[in-house]
This record gives C-alpha cells, sequence and structure tokens, in this order.
C-alpha cells in the first residue's frame, strides 16, 4: 500500500506492512499477529465457521504455533495436535476436558508434582474419583481399571527414580473398560517412545523440557485421536491458555535438533549410569537402560532409547548431596531438566519439595538422591566432573 498521501501518523501504522510473507524464506516467521484481517468477509465467514482453511485469532490458532503442533503430530504418528501454554496447561486442560463431575480417574502415586496436586486436591474439588495406584503394582492398576473408569492417566520413566509402567499392558486393559488412554510422554521424548503405537489414545508433553532442549521457553502439547484432541482444543480456546507464537517458534526451532540430542542424551546417560553404578560411593542408581532396574524388561519392549535421566543415591545421604552438587562444575543446580546442558539437583528442593521426608521415603525416594538431567556435553567430560565430584566424599 502507498502510504506517501497520508500524514505521519497514519504512515507509522501502516508503512511497510505489505507482502509480509517473504516468498522462499528458509525459515517459517514468527506470526505475532493477534487477529488475522480478511477483505472478503464471505470467506472470513468460512473461516470463522471452520468450513475453509485459514486463521481468525490466535487464542484459537496461528500460523507459527500450527507449524510446531504439526511436528509434534508427525513425531508421535498422531492423527491430530493442539499447544498449551506450558507442559501443566496441556496437563490440566486434557483432565478437565473429560473429567466432569461423576467421573472416575485411575493413575499412579508417582506423576509429576504438579499433576498429582490436580489428582489430589484440584479433581476431588469437582467430584471427581481419583484412584492413585503404586507405580509400578501392574495387578493393582489393572483390578482398579477392571472396575470401570473414564480416564487411565500414565506417566513413564517417572520422576525421580524412573518407574516404567507397561503401556501396552494397561491400555489393553482400559480398552475393555472404554476408558481414554492419556500418557505423560515429557521423559522419553517421542523419539525413544511412541504410547499411540502402544494403544494410548492422547500423549502430552511438557515442550518446556527436552522438545524445546534448551531450557528458554515454555510450552506443551497435546496429539493423538482426532475427535479427542478436537474436544480438548474447544475447551483450550475458551479457557485460554495458548501458546504464544514466540515461545513456539523456539520450540519448533529446538525441535529441529531433537534427534541428534537425544541420540547423545541416550549415549552419555547409559554410560553415566554404567559408571556410577561401579562407583564404591554410589549406592544405587535408577536408570531404565541398566539390566538391574526393575523395569528393564518392559523399558526394552516399548522404548527405543532409554532416555537422558537419571538419578542416584550417594553414600551418606543428604549431607554427602550438599557437599556433591555443588562441586559439579558442568551442571546447572535446577529444578528443570531435557535441556543441552546438564542439570542436577536433589528431588527435596526441586519435583518433590512439597513433600515430607516420610512421604518421600513411602514412594521410595532416597534422601541421598541426585537427579541427573544428562545435556548435550562431551561424554568424557561429564564423566571426569563426576569423578572429581565424587572424591570429595
Ligand atoms: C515439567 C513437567 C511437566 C510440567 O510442564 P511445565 O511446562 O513446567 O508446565 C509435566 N510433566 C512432566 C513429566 C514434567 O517433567
Amino acid at each position: 500500500m502507498d502510504v506517501s498521501q497520508y500524514q505521519k501518523g497514519t504512515a507509522a501504522v501502516w508503512a511497510g506492512e505489505n507482502d509480509l510473507y517473504v516468498k522462499g524464506a528458509a525459515t517459517a516467521p514468527v506470526v505475532n499477529s493477534v487477529a488475522f484481517a480478511y477483505t472478503d468477509l464471505d470467506e472470513w465467514y468460512a473461516v470463522a465457521t471452520g468450513n475453509a482453511r485459514g486463521y481468525i485469532y490466535s487464542r484459537n490458532t496461528n500460523p507459527t504455533v500450527g507449524v510446531l503442533e504439526e511436528k509434534i503430530r508427525l513425531l508421535e504418528g498422531a492423527e491430530a495436535a493442539t499447544s498449551f501454554a506450558t507442559g501443566m496447561a496441556a496437563i490440566s486442560n486434557t483432565l478437565f476436558t473429560f473429567l466432569t463431575p461423576g467421573k472416575r480417574v485411575v493413575s499412579l502415586k508417582d506423576t509429576y508434582g504438579g499433576t498429582s496436586k490436580i489428582f489430589l486436591d484440584f479433581l476431588p474439588a469437582y467430584h471427581v474419583d481419583v484412584t492413585l495406584c503404586d507405580t509400578t503394582d501392574h495387578e493393582q492398576l489393572e483390578a482398579e481399571i477392571a472396575k470401570g473408569c473414564d480416564l487411565l492417566y500414565l506417566e513413564t520413566p517417572t520422576n525421580p527414580t524412573l518407574k516404567i509402567v507397561d503401556i501396552k499392558r494397561l491400555a489393553a486393559a482400559a480398552e475393555k473398560v472404554g476408558a481414554i488412554v492419556v500418557v505423560d510422554n515429557t521423559f522419553a521424548t517421542p523419539i525413544n517412545q511412541n504410547p499411540l503405537q502402544l494403544g494410548a489414545h492422547l500423549i502430552i508433553h511438557s515442550a518446556t523440557k527436552f522438545l524445546c532442549g534448551h531450557s528458554d521457553a515454555m510450552g506443551g502439547v497435546l496429539a493423538g485421536k482426532q475427535d479427542l484432541v478436537k474436544k480438548v482444543f474447544q475447551f483450550r480456546e475458551i479457557n485460554g491458555a495458548s501458546l504464544q507464537a514466540d515461545p513456539a517458534y523456539m520450540i519448533a526451532r529446538g525441535m529441529k535438533t531433537l534427534e541428534l540430542r537425544i541420540e547423545r542424551q541416550n549415549a552419555s546417560a547409559l554410560a553415566i549410569a554404567r559408571y556410577l553404578e561401579a562407583h564404591p560411593k554410589i549406592k544405587e542408581v535408577f536408570y531404565p537402560g541398566l539390566e538391574t532396574h526393575h523395569g528393564h524388561e518392559i523399558a526394552r519392549r516399548q522404548m527405543k532409547g532409554f532416555g537422558g535421566i537419571l538419578s542416584f543415591a550417594i553414600e551418606g545421604g543428604y549431607e554427602n548431596v550438599k557437599k556433591v552438587l555443588p562441586r559439579l562444575k558442568l551442571a546447572h543446580l535446577a529444578a528443570s531438566l531435557g535441556s543441552v546442558s546438564t542439570l542436577a539437583g536433589p528431588p527435596r528442593t526441586t519435583s518433590h519439595v512439597e513433600l515430607t521426608e516420610e512421604q518421600r521415603k513411602l514412594l521410595g525416594i532416597p534422601e541421598g538422591l541426585i537427579r541427573y538431567s544428562v545435556g548435550i556435553e562431551n561424554t568424557n567430560d561429564l564423566l571426569s566432573d563426576l569423578e572429581q565430584a565424587l572424591k570429595t566424599i
């Protein structure tokens, strides 16, 4: 548009904004537009009523956000995908879409802290019947599912002791009672595990973690059966926990290197787990790639790689955790995980800070535990770093 005929105030608004989409641009643009304009009112109406492709308002859909959703849809082999402002928004919107008053959900004691809070505090207040089973007690889970439930919610591997849940086995039990099966696939990533191929109907990721991979943007995604994803999408459109174009761009960019990062992190984590298992100062190592891990057989069946997270208990309990952790040079002592840089921390100050020592004990979390999220650094450098830090005890 030629704006030379207008005053400065008008030109400041309209000048230079034509032909925004540079044809052939090698990177998808960040479209920070809240609304999308139409010159043809009939077309606008067709898009607004869902009868033509296009965008209306970014709380509903946005082109940059759509790029990310399409990546996760294909990586998980899903019919459809949608996204959220955070991983917790993906989880809460999904649970509140399907769990209306009077419904019943079966899940695990070891779900992510925020998820656990929804099960323990929020859903019961909405008169939803919540049953949380011992995470690896498949018989108990099957028995509770068989009593009848509307939704089965799983997470595997779990935080922080990497417990493994048999998705195929439990999805089969859920199938018999017509329950929707949802799996939080954050720890495994779509490179290592595809729950939809094992009978799950929906998968969720905290995209803040491995998908983004750089600890610099937050988001959540949901993928799976078209009709189910659509229901949650419609709830989220109104509930409003939409992902913005800027973080969507960051996450989509991170996802371009997902496979490379996960391959490195899988290999490093296994090498580190084996090293720690043989270390005299280490009492126990939790990593599903170790033959000694109680869930190793299931993990071998349902995972292509064992992931970048491990945890280990050191001799001397929390007193020694306080000595060793600050000695690590190649680890941020922080709460997150799944980044290019190694992150480490004790569950008692991070994921399980709300629990008492007794409750952590009941969940099988030793007080001397360190969760270690392996970055993409050189494996030998990480091994040497652990070696020097452990020398202090
Ligand atoms: C971090 C995390 C979440 C929550 O995601 P946010 O993006 O922090 O809201 C959910 N599940 C798992 C397994 C996580 O690690």
